[in-house]
């Protein structure tokens, strides 16, 4: 009888990813730099664009509603203004967004309208994350205190946040991490009731990145975010950021152990193989 059930549950859980345009990097973040003098210089030196990636969010069907982790990008970033027009970040990230690569034609083609979705989950505040928040007005956004709370202070467009391109009706509900254990993460916060859904802390590519977990009866998958790149670079321990830090360094490490604990189908952000990944339900095997 139980198992049955289980199944059943099994059967309903289904995760697509939605691409939402496509950005590239300074070709130095994804692999070579360690330390961080070459890095800096490297942001202003170099032309060496790295390949354009998609930009992936992901629409969760689960039994208790309609989720979405992340909102991906608008092509409002064309629009001269939306983005800052700092030295650094134009030195560090380019967009390619057409209008029809936003999250509601995105999950039209799928089937869904904006208005099905329960509930919005943030892994950070970046604004290929994010940019697409204007099509869910009145909707449930859940994302991490930590980044909300640099967003909004002084430090918050130092740190990639662009707090004047949010939605007026901008007001998530704040994540902090006070329910058990996740593996090797010390702390989770659950999502769903049934705890099928857990945010974990991955700190480092931003000051509160979170990752999300969804336990399904055969495997979890680990919604990644900007933790790191890919599948190789996470058992390589690299993490996707402009400058090396402790912080991201060890959030690579944590996860990449998570990961190898339990049959894992790892999703991040921008990589190309997310598709294959997800058909063939790929697990992550150590090295
Ligand atoms: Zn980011």
């Amino acid at each position: 009888m139980l198992r049955i059930i289980a199944c059943q549950r099994c059967q309903l859980v289904k995760i697509h990813a939605i691409q939402t345009g496509k950005v590239r990097v300074k070709q130095f973040q994804l692999t070579g730099a360690k330390h961080n003098l070459s890095r800096i210089w490297q942001i202003f030196l170099t032309q060496k664009w790295s390949h354009w990636f998609p930009i992936y969010c992901w629409l969760i069907e689960h039994p208790v509603g309609l989720f979405l982790v992340d909102v991906g990008e608008t092509a409002k970033v064309h629009e001269s203004g939306y983005l800052p027009d700092s030295a650094v970040f134009r030195a560090v990230v380019q967009f390619d967004m057409l209008r029809e690569d936003e999250i509601d034609q995105q999950l039209g083609q799928l089937g869904f309208t904006t208005d099905q979705i329960t509930a919005i989950f943030l892994t950070h505040l970046h604004t290929d994350h994010i940019g697409g928040m204007g099509h869910f007005p009145g909707k449930p956004v859940y994302a991490s205190k930590t980044d909300y709370n640099v967003a909004i202070s002084p430090k918050g467009s130092g740190s990639g946040f662009i707090k004047k391109n949010w939605p007026h009706w901008f007001n998530p509900n704040l994540i902090e991490f006070d329910d058990p254990a996740e593996g090797v993460f010390p702390s989770s916060k659950k999502m769903t009731e049934d705890g099928s859904i857990v945010a974990i802390p991955t700190p480092g590519h931003s000051p509160g990145h979170v990752s999300y977990i969804v336990h399904t009866e055969d495997v979890r998958y680990v919604l990644a975010g900007d933790v790191t790149y890919n599948i190789a670079t996470l058992l390589d321990g690299v993490p996707n950021v402009v400058l090396n830090t402790a912080t991201a360094m060890e959030s690579v490490a944590k996860l990449r152990h998570y990961v190898l604990a339990s049959p894992s189908v790892v999703l991040t952000s921008h990589d190309p193989d997310v598709p294959r990944i997800l058909e063939h339900k790929h697990v992550v095997v150590g090295g």
